[in-house]
């Protein structure tokens, strides 16, 4: 029987990189089921509270897996972000984003031959995330940081887990407990009370700053950083920034009943509709969610086929020699398919 996962498009560039990546899975012959669900800001503008109808709540429960596209909250106050209450509704707790040097993507590592291979895992759930601010006065703003044992635990659990079955031989822990030592300290404190289980994995923890500093010069020396979820969420984009930009930035929320697989960058409306958004980063989202679901060769060939494009000079607008004349969304995935 086909494995079921519900699909959002999302708003922006969302549709334009999700068709792309669909005719890419459709092609490689994925055994896959689709269920297309309404969330997304037309659902915020319809009236729905939470970006999505309750049948596009019951959907996801049910397959407990969502494939999404990148999804715009309306300005204003009083309406929460659809992609924070996605993580929190279902309880995401571990946000996972894989950088990796590509070949045929030029940034100042690859030329230098330098070969980057890591990942961040990010507490999703906590931290200031909650919203939780207030005027104290009209001059004086406040936001009230959350971190708990019980949050600090299932993330760091899963980073050790992770680190374990990449093969990676050490995981650091990245914070400012010299600053913040009760919030990052409890942080600091849990991971290395976990890491007494994985003696095969070096534990080693790193200040932020100093973590921005070596991540910048020497990225080649990291495998996997685990973070809360501020911090997690800036290191990450200059993570992606050390191997192409945003368009080469996949990420999996991860937690016990549902997960929902998605690129790091956000609804791209400078670009959108018009066909020149770059697909890569929701198709190393799917490669990611095959793999999850234990498809593990139709993401090999997909992978291998998408590097394989690259290799070949083949690139959309936002990197690539700029020389060299760029694809659009369509034909860089056009260009993938003819190399399954
Ligand atoms: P963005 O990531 O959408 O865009 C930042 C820059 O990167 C833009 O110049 C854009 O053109 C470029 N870019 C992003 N993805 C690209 C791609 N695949 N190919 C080529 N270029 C790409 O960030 P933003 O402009 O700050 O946010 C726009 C909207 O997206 C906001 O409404 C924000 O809330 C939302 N957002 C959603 C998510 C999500 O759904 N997970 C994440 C981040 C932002």
């Amino acid at each position: 029987m086909k494995t079921k996962v519900a699909v959002a498009k999302g708003d922006g560039i969302g549709p334009e990189i999700m068709d792309a990546v669909l005719n890419i899975f459709k092609a490689s012959g994925v055994q896959l089921d689709y269920e297309f669900v309404e969330m997304g800001k037309s659902y915020f503008d319809a009236g729905h509270s939470t970006g999505m109808t309750a049948r596009a709540k019951e959907t996801i429960e049910n397959l407990g897996l969502l494939f999404k596209g990148p999804m715009e909250t309306p300005k204003g106050k009083g309406v929460k972000s659809i992609n924070v209450t996605a993580r929190k509704v279902w309880n995401t707790y571990a946000n996972q984003r894989d950088f990796r040097t590509l070949n045929g993507v030029n940034t100042v590592f690859s030329r230098a031959g330098v070969n980057i291979n890591l990942t961040i895992i990010r507490e999703n759930l906590e931290d200031t995330y909650g919203g939780i601010e207030h005027l104290l006065t009209n001059d004086v703003a406040v936001a009230r940081r959350i971190i708990t044992r019980p949050g600090s635990e299932q993330v760091i659990k899963y980073a050790f887990e992770m680190a374990k079955r990449k093969g990676y031989t050490k995981l650091a822990c990245g914070h400012k407990a010299n600053i913040m030592k009760l919030t990052d300290g409890m942080f600091l404190e849990t991971f290395y009370e976990i890491a007494k289980s994985y003696p095969e994995i070096q534990a080693t923890d790193i200040i932020v700053d100093d973590l921005c500093m070596k991540l910048v010069s020497r990225p080649e020396t990291f495998e996997a950083i685990v973070l809360t979820n501020l911090q997690g969420d800036i290191v990450s984009d200059l993570c992606a920034g050390l191997v192409g930009g945003l368009g080469f930035a996949p990420s999996a929320n991860i937690g016990d009943f549902i997960s929902i697989f998605e690129a790091v960058h956000g609804t791209a409306p400078d670009i959108a509709g018009r066909n020149i958004a770059n697909p890569t980063a929701l198709l190393l989202s799917g490669v990611a969610m095959l793999r999850y679901l234990g498809l593990t060769e139709n993401a090999a060939t997909i992978e291998n086929a998408l590097l394989y494009t690259l290799e070949q000079g083949v690139h959309t607008g936002d990197f690539g020699d700029k020389n060299t004349p760029s694809s659009n969304t369509t034909d860089f995935a056009n260009a993938i398919i003819a190399n399954l």
